[in-house]
């Protein structure tokens, strides 16, 4: 990473290869070391112009990431990958909330690490930010948001740029996806169970169908399983089933890069080409599973806002709380 780079090299562009360059050689036959990288670290690292974006040139606008504020519900294997990318792509500021530990079982298919067992989610997540970036600003919320009231949500949506809804407790998904509709674009991904695939929705406030819409209008008997609840929890919160880390990181890198399409809407770069309301639904395989033939299959489903639908067809309705997944048709 450019970050990495002593001030004092003079190359351009090669500032991480130089780490792996081979030893130069002195006269007398001994191995000298490729010069030191690391030293100073500028104060500030997200600025125009400033080498952190170097690679990203006409990829994304530095500007738009530097001013955007992500709102993350769950820190899991989804959330905690989707934040590490995006920190790293240069967002400004992140709210997240979960009110976990982290757990041995996490290590295999998150961003955590062992020394983060038994500490709060949201703790080892801001470390772990930190070290990509310090200069993103954070905000862990050790919170239930299950139990966190809806004018609470609503005045953390308000603030956001996008929120990302990576909770894998189903009712709580369903009501800040309702919360954020008329507010702000949501991005809300998903794994099935065993990690056979995966979903992620965008939604773009009053331009396209809303999650409900979305899975009153797709899903049928023959949906992919998205897992049991876990009834000892009684919650409704869905069981933590086996998946590969790199199942779960194919849907959370899909969902991540949507969300840095949305903030980069309007500029006229390519990336924004990825965000069209009309066809909002992305499904990822990563199995020969359901509609997917192959491995790595990938489509994009189109979708439309439904009437009668109860969160976007009323705008009032923001404050309804929708604890149950909407019947299936
Ligand atoms: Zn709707």
């Amino acid at each position: 990473m450019a970050t990495s780079r002593n001030p004092n090299d003079t190359t351009t562009g090669q500032g991480t290869r130089s780490m792996s360059r081979t030893p130069e050689r002195s006269g007398a036959g001994v191995p000298v070391p490729p010069p030191a990288t690391g030293g100073a670290v500028p104060a500030r690292l997200v600025e125009p112009g400033r080498d952190y974006h170097a690679r990203h040139e006409n990829l994304l606008v530095p500007n738009r990431m530097e001013s955007a504020h992500v709102l993350l519900l769950g820190d899991g294997s989804l959330g905690s990958l989707i934040a590490s990318f995006l920190v790293r792509a240069g967002i400004g500021s992140l709210t997240h909330y979960d009110n976990e530990l982290v757990e041995e079982t996490n290590i295999c298919r998150t961003a955590y690490g062992e020394r983060d067992i038994g500490r709060p989610k949201t703790e080892a997540l801001n470390d772990i930010l930190r070290a990509i970036r310090r200069d993103v600003v954070l905000e862990g919320r050790q919170e239930d948001i299950h139990a966190t009231s809806d004018e609470a949500l609503v005045a953390e949506i308000a603030k956001a740029s996008v929120s990302i809804i990576a909770t894998d407790h189903p009712p709580t998904q369903a009501r800040t996806a309702a919360l954020s509709y008329f507010r702000v674009p949501a991005i809300i991904p998903g794994v099935y169970a065993k990690g056979t695939g995966g979903e992620v929705v965008l939604t773009i406030p009053d331009e396209s169908a809303c999650w409900h819409c979305v899975f009153a209008g797709i899903r049928t008997e023959e949906q992919p399983d998205r897992g049991t609840e876990d009834y000892g929890l009684a919650t409704g919160q869905l069981k933590a089933e086996p998946a590969l880390g790199t199942d779960i990181a194919n849907v959370a890198v899909a969902a991540a890069k949507l969300a840095i399409a949305v903030l980069n809407r309007g500029t006229g770069l390519e990336i924004e080409k990825m965000v069209q309301p009309e066809r909002n639904v992305l499904f990822l395989g990563n199995s020969i599973d359901w509609a997917f033939r192959d491995y790595n299959e990938a489509f994009w489903a189109r979708t439309i806002r439904r009437p009668d639908c109860p969160v976007c067809s009323k705008r009032p309705a923001l404050h309804a709380r929708a604890t149950t997944r909407p019947a299936l048709t």
